[in-house]
């Protein structure tokens, strides 16, 4: 009996629960990938939705995961085309029993799922689905999925109380050679419609895709470093490639389950120290949780502009600041400083991320859709849910959002990165201005621009919008749509 696994956001072998039923059932498991050209399409604002540095993750992981298949003597079929069409295709042509699968969340995802389940019953084909998004089953979970509370803090109590988490499965050994067909080959960037990103030796870490890559940085990072002892400290650095774990990009493709994370923390506390840190990191692991169920029960809710709270606000489509913003010209140097580094290398810290994000909403008052899509396109873990879910959230549309919270760019500048670094990493231009004096060049009197090299409105250029005033405003406008 042949199984068809098709392989989505979920590129291991590790906890892959529809290639585990499928071997437990003595099935031969036929693996297969489609590169979906609708995933090579632009945005509703014109990027590209699946930018190079992103395509080129995805590509290594998915060739990586065929490298596995095959080290255990199976292989991956990779084919090009609609997953509804192509799947049922092969299931007749291989004449397949089943295809198991793993589900999505979203209408776009959800919308391929039912057709290629209808495709499948009218050719008598069975199909099964599973659920390897989060760290629970929803049958694990202490409420119905349109029950998850709205609130953040409510969910994790609920869940930490009352929902177990089960422990990863295992990769399987050796699995069955496939039958004689062609294997496919994985289109290359130029073939996708997309330019060979370059490299660039400011990057804080190379990002390279598959489950094997997951596991060394899980290894690293865990084990030989033993940086999960002090995550709490330290999450919030920009700078280092150690200050946060790193693990969003594999996560976001499936390259690693967050249950398989979890059960490495909770090693690491069993063998080494259980701490608030080590405690953290699965808190953190939660919040991903939380926008996956958050989405599953509102849907495209969250991709409104009112946002999943329905709050109407008279947001800007500014193309000439978004693409100031976008380029990293704004004239504060944290948020070009990570503007740059997003398009530079598809990573951005957390704290970058809330930085930028409030910028362009509450100082700039653009629509947040606008730097959702751009998020999307450029982010090496672009991850549906948590991207429009932190949307939500940092515009102060999201079902959780505490009100008008504006990121003092400046307070922030020096509370994350005191002495510049950061900054003078990713803005060569600004490299000599001494401590914290690189926050503010607007404040270099002529003498000392001289001095530190920097002309300013030449080489950097002055602030697009005072900080305070323009703040003030939109949150004026803000206060009015929440009345
Ligand atoms: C505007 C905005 C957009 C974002 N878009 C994405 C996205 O598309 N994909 C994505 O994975 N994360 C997104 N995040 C969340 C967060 O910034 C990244 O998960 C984190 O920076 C990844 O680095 P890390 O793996 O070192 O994180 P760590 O601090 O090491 O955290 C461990 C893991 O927990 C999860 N996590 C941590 N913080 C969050 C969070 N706020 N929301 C959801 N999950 C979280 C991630 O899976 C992460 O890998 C976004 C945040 C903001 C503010």
């Amino acid at each position: 009996m042949r199984i068809l696994i098709w392989f989505r956001n979920d590129l291991r072998l590790r906890d892959h629960e529809p290639l585990w039923n499928a071997l437990k059932s003595s099935a031969q498991p036929i693996p297969v990938y489609c590169f979906d050209p609708r995933q090579f399409g632009e945005t509703s604002f014109g990027f590209d939705k699946t930018g190079a540095i992103r395509a080129r993750f995805l590509r290594e992981s998915v060739m990586e995961l065929r490298e596995s298949l095959r080290s255990r003597g199976s292989d991956l079929l990779v084919r090009a085309g609609e997953p509804e069409v192509v799947v049922p295709e092969l299931a007749l042509a291989l004449n397949c029993e089943a295809v198991y699968f793993h589900q999505e969340t979203m209408s776009e995802e959800v919308a391929i799922e039912s057709q290629l389940e209808r495709r499948l019953d009218s050719l008598g084909v069975r199909h099964r689905s599973f659920w390897g998004a989060t760290l629970h089953q929803p049958e694990a979970l202490p409420f119905s999925v349109a029950q998850i509370p709205e609130l953040f803090t409510q969910f994790r109590k609920q869940v930490e109380a009352d929902a177990e988490v089960a422990e990863p499965l295992p990769a399987p050994d050796r699995l069955p050679a496939l039958p004689d067909l062609d294997r496919g080959e994985c289109p290359t960037l130029e073939r996708l419609g997309l330019e060979i990103p370059a490299a660039d030796p400011r990057a804080v870490q190379t990002f390279k895709g598959g489950e094997t890559e997951g596991i060394k940085r899980l290894q690293t990072y865990i084990w030989e470093k033993d940086r999960l002892r002090v995550y709490k400290e330290t999450r919030n650095g920009m700078l280092n490639p150690d200050d946060s774990s790193k693990l969003s990009p594999w996560l976001a493709v499936g390259c690693l389950s967050p249950r398989y994370v979890r059960a490495q923390a909770a090693r690491y506390e069993a063998e080494r120290v259980k701490n608030d840190s080590t405690y953290w990191l699965v808190f953190e692991l939660l919040w991903r949780d939380y926008f996956r169920w958050i989405c599953a029960k509102h849907g495209d809710r969250v991709f409104r502009i009112s946002g999943l709270r329905g709050l109407k606000l008279p947001w800007k489509e500014d193309w000439p600041r978004f693409e100031l913003w976008r380029q990293g010209q704004t004239g504060y140097p944290l948020v070009d400083a990570s503007m740059q580094e997003l398009r530079a290398t598809g990573y951005m810290s957390n704290r970058g991320r809330q930085n930028v994000a409030s910028f362009l909403t509450k100082n700039l008052g653009i629509n947040w859709q606008m730097g959702a899509e751009w998020f999307e396109s450029r982010l090496i873990d672009y991850d549906v849910c948590s991207n429009w879910g932190n949307w939500n959230y940092t515009a102060g549309v999201g079902n959780d959002a505490r009100g008008f919270r504006f990121f003092n760019i400046l307070k922030q500048s020096k509370d994350y990165d005191p002495k510049g670094d950061y900054v003078r990493h990713w803005l060569p231009q600004l490299a000599n201005i001494p401590g914290e004096q690189i926050h503010s060049p607007w404040k270099l009197a002529q003498s000392d621009q001289k001095r530190y090299g920097v002309r300013l409105g030449v080489d950097y250029p002055a602030p697009i919008v005072d900080l305070f005033a323009s703040a003030k405003a939109n949150e004026q406008l803000y206060n009015r749509a929440c009345a």
